[in-house]
């Protein structure tokens, strides 16, 4: 397959001529060279789209239906090379991996009917003699800068609402993760006009900045870190383009002493460790009741050390290797801190001691509230749990992070769960359960979670412009 930038309707190096090494995290070597692309490039990029967008931008709804849809079914064509890609470069388990693929080709369905059920507005008569109509245009170029977690995931959850509303798309993705998004690149070359979807590789100081600075783009799209995310709305700033953000979570989740604990902790064993506990809505903040938190702590331990880590491309692992050594390092250091500081280790915590970035599935009981472990993201398989004294300040505590992506409340009592679920700051509230995610649901955060939905109709409206036309009859 290609490894290069897909600009234009055509693969081409960078202008330099630089390339960035791409991992495999389960081994640590080289298993490609994709373009390091700077300003140049971008240059390239946005003109393209903007070029494309001229046509592409007055299409029907129903063209940009059809093309969705036949990306849909092509990705579905190529599924066990997409995936195989996302295994070798993220190191997902392939025994795991199927449930993603699913999740993004109905996003991307989704929004190819989405394309053609825009909510309808209003037109009348507000002024004597005079008729108002709204309309939704398009904005223009859009970008979707992308994570490492879920790499072809996180790109459709943007290309689709963007592509859906007649703007025309570059895609980043990130410089640990390209493969997907390039053989993506290649589905997609038959199926839309020249210009009208891009990949850009390259790191996020040189392409993505220029990228965010370039003029010629209306709107950028963001999943990533909160600190990305500050400096990205801030380069956006200059041309007051539009700016989407996807950013960090650090989700509680509080345990009644009348919740189901055999459920929790299954949910809790599989959703707080898959993908290696790298998801920001990962159930990695446990606040328990007094009554139930030493079962807790000693049933999900229990479940923890039996999960399975290792080679990613054997249908019996569970969990793999992070992404990366650096990111293997931070978990690490975070978790020796937390341990240094009283907290305790029942399970887990330490890297493994064989190739690539593998650390063990781990559980850390008592942590501070104003820890680091509690406060900040691990992006690891790690779970904390604090036990909480009543439901204030179960609230409290959960309430208490800069993050508000995603909570989750476990009770028997439904006036309580109903109670939390209006009280928690966070964008999504699971009750006795975490993680489930549908493509008609939005998916975004509170506070330094970030702002703009992903997934649902309310994507949509962030990819588009609201435009009053008034006729004087
Ligand atoms: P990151 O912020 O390091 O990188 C994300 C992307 O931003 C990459 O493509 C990177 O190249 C680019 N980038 C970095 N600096 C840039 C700059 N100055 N200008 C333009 N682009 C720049 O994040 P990551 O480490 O790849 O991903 C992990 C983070 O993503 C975590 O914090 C996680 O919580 C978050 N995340 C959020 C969601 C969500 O839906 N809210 C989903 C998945 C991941």
């Amino acid at each position: 397959m290609s490894h290069e930038n897909f600009i234009g309707g055509t693969f081409r190096p960078a202008k330099s001529g630089a390339t960035d090494p791409v991992v495999n995290p389960a081994t640590g070597e080289v298993i490609a060279e994709v373009p390091s692309s700077n300003g140049d490039d971008v240059d390239e990029a946005v003109s393209s789209a903007a070029e494309a967008f001229a046509d592409w931008g007055f299409t029907t709804p129903r063209a940009r239906s059809e093309a969705l849809l036949k990306l849909a079914d092509a990705i579905e064509g190529d599924i066990g090379e997409l995936q195989r890609l996302e295994v070798q470069n993220v190191g997902k388990p392939v025994g795991m991996i199927e449930f993603e693929f699913d999740l993004l080709v109905d996003n991307i369905r989704f929004f190819a009917g989405a394309a053609r059920t825009m909510p309808g507005s209003a037109a009348g008569e507000y002024l004597e003699d005079h008729t108002s109509m709204l309309r939704r245009d398009p904005l223009g170029v859009v970008v979707g800068i992308a994570p490492w977690n879920y790499p072809l995931n996180m790109a459709v959850w943007k290309l689709g609402p963007a592509l859906a509303a007649g703007n025309t798309f570059i895609l980043k993705p990130s410089e640990l993760t390209p493969l997907t998004a390039l053989r993506l690149a290649e589905i997609a070359a038959d199926i839309f006009p020249p210009g009208v979807f891009n990949v850009i590789c390259g790191q996020g100081e040189t392409a993505g900045d220029a990228l965010v600075r370039h003029p010629g783009v209306a709107m950028v799209s963001l999943t990533g870190d909160v600190a990305t995310g500050r400096l990205i709305a801030e380069n956006a700033a200059a041309s007051l383009k539009r700016v989407h953000l996807e950013l960090g979570g650090k989700a509680p989740v509080i345990v009644f002493d009348d919740a189901d604990l055999a459920t929790l902790v299954g949910t809790l064993a599989e959703a707080g460790y898959y993908n290696s506990g790298q998801d920001c809505t990962a159930p990695c903040r446990v606040l328990a009741a007094g009554a139930v938190f030493d079962s807790v702590v000693g049933d999900l331990s229990d479940a923890v050390g039996e999960i399975a880590v290792g080679d990613p491309l054997s249908e019996e692992t569970a969990v793999g290797p992070v992404v990366s050594a650096d990111q293997r390092d931070r978990v690490s250091g975070m978790v020796d801190r937390a341990r240094e500081a009283g907290a305790e280790v029942t399970v887990g915590g330490s890297a493994l001691d064989r190739p690539g970035f593998f650390y063990s599935p781990t559980v850390v009981a008592n942590p501070d509230q104003r820890s680091e472990l509690v406060q900040r993201e691990v992006f690891g398989p790690v779970i904390s749990v604090q036990q909480f004294t009543d439901e204030e300040q179960a609230l409290r505590w959960a309430n208490d992070v800069d993050y508000g992506l995603a909570a989750s409340v476990w009770t028997g009592d439904v006036g309580r769960a109903m109670r939390m679920g209006r009280a928690l700051r966070f964008g999504t509230v699971w009750v006795n359960d975490h993680i489930p995610i549908v493509s008609e649901m939005p998916h975004g955060g509170f506070k330094q979670s970030g702002y703009g939905k992903d997934q649902s109709i309310y994507s949509i409206e962030h990819y588009t412009e609201l435009k009053h036309v008034m006729v004087k009859l």
